[in-house]
């Protein structure tokens, strides 16, 4: 009798722990998807590629979209306010949204950076920081990596994962590195002057040895002056600049209107836009589009570039 007792005593515990087992199980599995919340399509970009298993990201600014002058609508507020890791670029670029995103305690992917390593230029003037930080691969690494520690840090179980996935994805952007520099590199010398709607080619200027010349600032949060505009078609014209290039976060008129002023002047320059020949500054293409992670954007961009000056 006794032993009969100590079995099913026995069989109830096995079956108590059994149903406890199962009830963890579903509570681990709710507790453990890190929201995630980013506000470009960059950051989306490099979350995506370090860790897919339980992480559900959120984009705020749509890309296309102008990060420069975007203002969040509610719904961003609440993607924000809701995660439970927010990356931003930070040095500024997200410059309607930056106040918010610093008193949430966002993690600003620009934090590590060697200081001595950033760009600025006067505007107005101020010392402005350029916060393209992209276009140096350099840069960008660190970057990702300050993602990879941040998101190690909130899912240790997916450390082995994010770190071997960090080591691919380096070595990549080395890869890409190296084609740049080779491939701007065939660029004769006389011709590599790269002219775009906005000074965000600083980083690609460093990084890929060509010159660069814009009619407006670091931001696009400013009316372009005639001065500015007027300095450009004078750059234009006084290096024979072969084509200048639209970018897909900015209004193309404008480039359409230094070659008008060109050629009043009596030289003839190329501007290259149009779909599927704007150059990606401050967004990667949207989703489906060739160009809608970092590595093919800028391999486009380069190859761009390259094709129109040569
Ligand atoms: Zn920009």
């Amino acid at each position: 009798m006794k032993k009969i007792l100590i079995l099913l005593l026995t069989t109830l515990l096995i079956v108590g722990c059994g149903y406890k087992k199962e009830e963890n199980k579903e509570n681990v599995a709710e507790t453990t998807n890190l929201k995630v919340t980013v506000t470009t399509s960059f950051l989306e970009d490099i979350v995506n590629t370090l860790v897919t298993d339980k992480v559900e990201v959120e984009l705020v600014i749509p890309a296309g979209e102008d990060p420069h002058t975007y203002e969040a609508k509610p719904e961003d507020l609440n993607k924000i306010k809701n995660a439970d890791v927010v990356f931003y670029h930070g040095l500024h670029f997200e410059g309607k949204m930056v106040e918010y995103l610093e008193s949430l305690n966002g993690i600003d992917v620009s934090k590590d950076f060697d200081k001595s390593k950033l760009l600025s230029l006067e505007e107005d003037g101020e010392n402005v920081i350029d916060p393209h930080f992209w276009f140096d691969i350099d840069l960008y690494k660190v970057a990702v990596s300050t993602i990879a520690n941040t998101l190690i840090e909130k899912l240790p179980e997916q450390k082995d994962v994010i770190n071997t996935n960090l080591k691919t994805y380096h070595s990549k952007l080395d890869e890409l590195k190296e084609y740049g520099i080779k491939t701007i590199g065939q660029i004769p010398k006389e011709n590599r002057y790269l002219v775009t709607p906005h000074d965000a080619f600083g980083y690609f200027s460093r990084t890929f040895d060509i010159e660069v010349f814009a009619p407006q600032g670091v931001s696009t949060d400013s009316e372009v002056a005639t001065s500015d505009l007027m300095a450009t078609v004078d750059f234009i014209v006084k290096n024979k600049v072969k084509a200048i290039f639209a970018e897909s976060t900015t209004d193309p008129a404008r480039m359409e209107k230094l070659k008008e002023s060109a050629l009043s002047q009596g030289f003839e320059v190329k501007v290259v836009s149009g779909e599927g020949k704007e150059l990606y500054s401050d967004s990667l293409a949207p989703k489906g589009h060739f160009g809608d992670n970092y590595l093919d954007m800028l391999k486009f961009n380069i190859d761009l570039i390259a094709e129109n000056l040569k």
